[in-house]
């Protein structure tokens, strides 16, 4: 293709519309006359390029962006002009492709039919509509072929959403690459969606919607409920966004594992953290501890102050043992009432000690006045038990322990750590 020649046509066109008095207003409206002379344009340059073979980039796309360099620099309706003419040049060839398909389906013998609907397709109210809707619909879509794997077509919303334009993505093997950099996330993804596709293949060509997590160019991050459709050699594929919804959800579970009074985990969350710490002792071959704490004589602290001066005692004190206990594998958690515990992988028994007294000056610090009690500051008792992975068989009964010597440093009157002698 003698690229220079269409280039100057192009050119011109653009030169010469710029100095139409109404052009501005003509851009902006999609049945203008001057809009149906781009279609007259595009009809022209199409039957000398290769009219409705895939491929990428399309030669008349190659075409505007050389148009462009050669447009003066400072005429802003000329970019304008050639900026709509892109995107009328998408919308033009969606529909004319589409028409040649018809033909080939119905194997017209009217030869001319191809020409005499492209040369207008504003006309055939129908199509044009449809290619509109495919353009506008408010989530990105993009049409792959299955065979070579190219993506064919991709909407205005799938290029603002993930940022590559159509150049970028030229096939599903590279998307792939861009979307996952995470080789294992990748593979994962990678195997969800061969799933759906064997899923779609029985039944009627429906990819069943699941969430993937995709990286857009610029490197964000977005969750997209991905489904589609497969229609012979090609499959369209929807992307939902799923992220206010992933993280509702995810809110919601935390909700369900967050103590709403002193904001730390709550005693469902430490149930299934104590099975699965008690579960890893024997594979890492490491001590597990767990102190249990106890606020002292809290039911007379309540009386005295009463219970909202007591629930934000519990926070306190809460937030205070979750910022004591720092280590990131640790976990803290409200037991119940006035009860708390902390669970210490990796910890043999001394380590714990060392930790419950840490915790127990922290509470000293926090200095919370409670004449009722031994030393008139708030206090605390604490359990402590350690296993090591030769007894570890029941955490019913390794909870438990705790407990007794929790009990223990109570009927010692209080303020002290007891270690579980069992
Ligand atoms: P001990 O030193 O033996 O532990 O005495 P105690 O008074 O702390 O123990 P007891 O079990 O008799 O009382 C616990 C009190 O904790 C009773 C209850 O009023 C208080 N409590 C439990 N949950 C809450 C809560 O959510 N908010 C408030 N303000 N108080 C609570
Ligand atoms: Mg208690
Ligand atoms: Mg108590």
């Amino acid at each position: 293709m003698n690229y220079a020649s269409y280039v100057n046509r192009v050119k011109s066109f653009i030169i010469d519309s710029a100095k139409q008095a109404d052009i501005d207003e003509s851009l902006n409206n999609p049945w203008s006359d001057f809009k149906e002379t781009a279609y007259y344009l595009f009809d022209e340059l199409i039957t000398i390029t290769a009219p409705f073979d895939y491929q990428e980039p399309h030669p008349i796309a190659a075409l505007f962006k050389l148009t462009k360099q050669s447009l003066h620099q400072d005429n802003q309706s000329e970019h304008a002009i050639l900026a709509c003419l892109e995107s009328w040049w998408r919308e033009w060839h969606f529909v004319a492709t589409m028409n040649a398909k018809l033909l080939e389906q119905h194997n017209d013998p009217q030869q001319d039919y191809l020409i005499a609907h492209t040369h207008h397709p504003m006309r055939n109210h129908e199509l044009s509509h449809y290619a509109k809707l495919f353009t506008v619909l408010p989530m990105p879509i993009c049409n792959v072929c299955i065979e070579t794997g190219d993506i064919l077509k991709v909407n205005q919303r799938y290029i603002d959403v993930f940022g590559y334009t159509i150049n970028e993505t030229p096939n599903v093997a590279d998307w792939w690459i861009k979307a996952y950099p995470d080789a294992a996330q990748r593979a994962a993804a990678q195997e969800l969606w061969r799933q759906s596709l064997i899923t779609a293949q029985n039944n009627n060509g429906d990819i069943p919607a699941h969430d993937y997590q995709i990286t857009c160019k610029n490197g964000a991050q977005v969750m997209m409920q991905v489904s589609g459709i497969s229609i012979g050699k090609e499959f369209l594929v929807v992307f939902n966004d799923a992220t206010e919804r992933v993280k509702a959800h995810e809110l919601l579970s935390e909700m369900a594992f967050l103590d709403s009074l002193t904001k730390i985990a709550n005693r469902r969350r430490f149930d299934e953290k104590i099975a699965s710490e008690f579960a890893k002792v024997s594979t890492t071959q490491s001590p597990l501890s767990l102190i249990l704490i106890d606020i002292d004589n809290f039911k007379q602290f309540n009386d005295r102050y009463g219970h909202i001066a007591g629930d934000e005692c519990l926070y306190n004190v809460a937030q205070k043992l979750a910022e004591t206990v720092s280590r990131p594998e640790d976990f803290v958690a409200r037991y119940g009432g006035e009860e708390f515990v902390v669970l210490l992988p990796q910890t043999n028994e001394e380590g714990a000690l060392f930790v419950a007294e840490q915790i127990q000056k922290a509470i000293e610090k926090l200095a919370i006045e409670h004449i009722d009690s031994f030393t008139g500051y708030l206090s605390i008792s604490m359990g402590i038990n350690t296993i090591t992975p030769e007894q570890c068989d029941d955490y019913m009964a390794f909870v438990h322990a705790a407990d007794n010597a929790l009990y223990y440093a109570k009927k010692q009157g209080r303020n002290c750590i007891a270690l579980s002698a069992e």
